[in-house]
């Protein structure tokens, strides 16, 4: 199974900082344990540096990667303003991260619309990382396990069994994203083993091995506790992935949780 730690930026950092931010993270990733992937989703702007500098962490043998953190449904065509995934792939990106609950909350997509993004990720051979996860209220109302299996079938309907190997899922918590408020380790396992159980239901035994990263709030402070879980394989990381000392001892608690 492969362990993954992913930064998404979000919408921070000048040109000069995301620099200095890719150039320390990918190079101190040399020294950090192997066996965990290595992800950055800055904006924008800065994808095709963080393309050059992941050759950086490449070449000292780390699975580095990039991710954008969105695309546009459609492959090409009059959309002022938008990014294609044939775009992305142009420039050697290599992933990207569908439904955030941040495009959820403040532009309203959809899973349905997720499941378009995917679909055209998947036919240029990049990684979905697909994020999912219940509100305070559905937290509090205990519908939580249903609401997460339905956004993993709205997203999911049309993939092919054969591309669960490229695919990713996030759980984030709504109510722990940039909140300070974190799932215990036995909450965000209990999601987890849920979750995997839900792929394995839509895409069948291939389905077993897509990685499952939790994010929400995910610190050096509480991670190690989340990464030992059997069914966490990693973390997607914002506030703590925009500091270099903070994201480099997320990785080294990834590598270590996930020793054999
Ligand atoms: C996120 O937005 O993906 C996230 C996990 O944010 P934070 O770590 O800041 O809660």
């Amino acid at each position: 199974m492969r362990t993954i730690l992913a930064g998404n930026w979000k919408m921070n950092k000048d040109a000069t900082e995301a620099r200095a931010l890719l150039t320390a993270v990918m190079g101190r990733s040399c020294k950090a344990p192997t066996g965990v992937e290595v992800v950055v989703a800055p904006p924008f702007p800065y994808l095709a540096m963080a393309v050059e500098l992941a050759a950086v962490a490449r070449d000292c043998g780390v699975v580095a990667k990039v991710a954008a953190q969105n695309c546009h449904h459609k492959e090409n065509g009059a959309y002022t303003g938008e990014v294609s995934v044939p775009m992305l792939r142009s420039l050697g990106v290599d992933a990207c991260l569908v439904a955030h609950s941040e495009r959820r909350q403040y532009f309203g997509e959809t899973y349905a619309l997720a499941a378009d993004k995917i679909h055209l990720l998947l036919q240029y051979g990049m990684e979905p990382i697909l994020c999912c996860g219940e509100g305070q209220e559905e937290r509090e109302n205990g519908s939580f396990n249903a609401v997460v299996e339905r956004q993993l079938r709205g997203a999911l309907a049309t993939v092919d069994r054969k591309d669960y190997a490229r695919l990713v899922v996030a759980y984030e918590p709504v109510w722990a994203i940039g909140t300070g408020l974190t799932a215990t380790p036995q909450q965000a396992q209990d999601m987890h083993a849920h979750i995997r159980g839900t792929l394995v239901r839509i895409g069948g035994e291939a389905a077993r091995e897509v990685p499952v990263l939790y994010g929400g709030s995910c610190k050096p402070d509480n991670a190690e506790g989340l990464f030992n879980m059997p069914d966490i394989n990693g973390g997607l990381i914002g506030g703590a992935s925009l500091e270099a000392d903070q994201f480099l001892a997320l990785i080294t608690a990834a590598g270590r949780a996930k020793q054999p």
